[in-house]
């Protein structure tokens, strides 16, 4: 096993030098040309032997989606978020779009040329990493977390040298996907000029989710997610009804009202909070 020493690929069974393959979570090996096949941002330390296959059965089909998913859009408006806008980060640039109306975006850096696929990311997805096991409360919060219309998850760090000149900017993109946690993008600055594009990039995304949370069209994953928490929280304010001797008949109602507004798409960020403050 020395530096030099060859590895084969669990996916084509090539043998590489180290410069070649990245060590995957699973500890097996994947070569440069098979990784080509998954997400750019994926970590291969984060990424298991399963998860690696799964990204290259699905970038495809998730890329070819997306693109039929402007092929519906109504307006001009719509129609025009299906061309790519370009962000010069410094040393790389990035091209991004997004579909508002199903709340996803495709992002690549041309950094990444070589790889196959443009990656489809979900706002669903876009909310702070905790690193936690399959733990019902958190998920709970973190339900509620993909509906605040104000969170700016996007963030944007500038870096500077010890005679405090700016030396670089990185955007962050918070993700909460077993082999990505975060996507981040980072470039060479030298001017505010340069510092205000990376700003730029991280609005267009942070108002991009908001536009996608008011609109308020949600898919049938999503509406039964918030379903479940109508369900949770119709329950408990019926207990602490019950048990303050409020009026239960009147929290039941309003469970009912709001699975029949989720149904039809009616109900709008915040909605949520209100009901559990009750
Ligand atoms: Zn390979």
């Amino acid at each position: 096993m020395g530096l030099f020493s060859k590895e084969a690929c669990v996916f084509c069974g090539t043998e590489v030098g180290m410069l070649k393959r990245s060590k995957l979570q699973t500890k097996e090996y994947i070569c440069n040309e098979c990784k080509r096949k998954t997400n750019p941002f994926a970590r291969m330390d984060y990424t298991s032997k399963d998860n690696a296959q799964l990204m290259m059965d699905t970038l495809a089909q998730q890329a070819a989606e997306f693109e039929a998913s402007f092929d519906s859009a109504e307006n001009r408006f719509q129609s025009a978020e299906r061309s790519f806008k370009t962000w010069d980060l410094g040393s790389h640039r990035v091209q991004y779009r997004c579909n508002t109306r199903i709340g996803a975006f495709q992002m690549i850096s041309d950094k990444f040329s070589s790889y196959e696929h443009i990656p489809v990311f979900y706002f669903d997805m876009m909310i702070p990493y905790q690193f936690a096991g399959d733990n019902e409360n958190l998920s709970d919060i973190r339900n509620h977390e993909i509906m605040d219309v104000n969170a700016e998850y996007v963030s944007v760090q500038a870096n500077k040298d010890m005679d405090g000149n700016l030396t670089s900017c990185t955007v962050t993109i918070p993700y909460n996907d077993i082999c990505i946690r975060e996507i981040r993008l980072s470039g060479n600055v030298s001017s505010d000029s340069d510092k205000e594009i990376f700003y730029d990039l991280a609005k267009r995304i942070n108002s991009d989710r908001r536009v996608w949370i008011n609109n308020g069209i949600y898919d049938a994953e999503r509406k039964s997610r918030m379903q479940r928490r109508n369900l949770g929280d119709t329950a408990a304010a019926a207990l602490k009804a019950a048990v303050t001797g409020g009026n239960v008949e009147e929290a039941v109602k309003q469970g009912i009202d709001t699975a029949n507004a989720i149904e039809d798409g009616k109900v709008k960020q915040g909605f949520f909070g209100k009901l559990f403050r009750k």
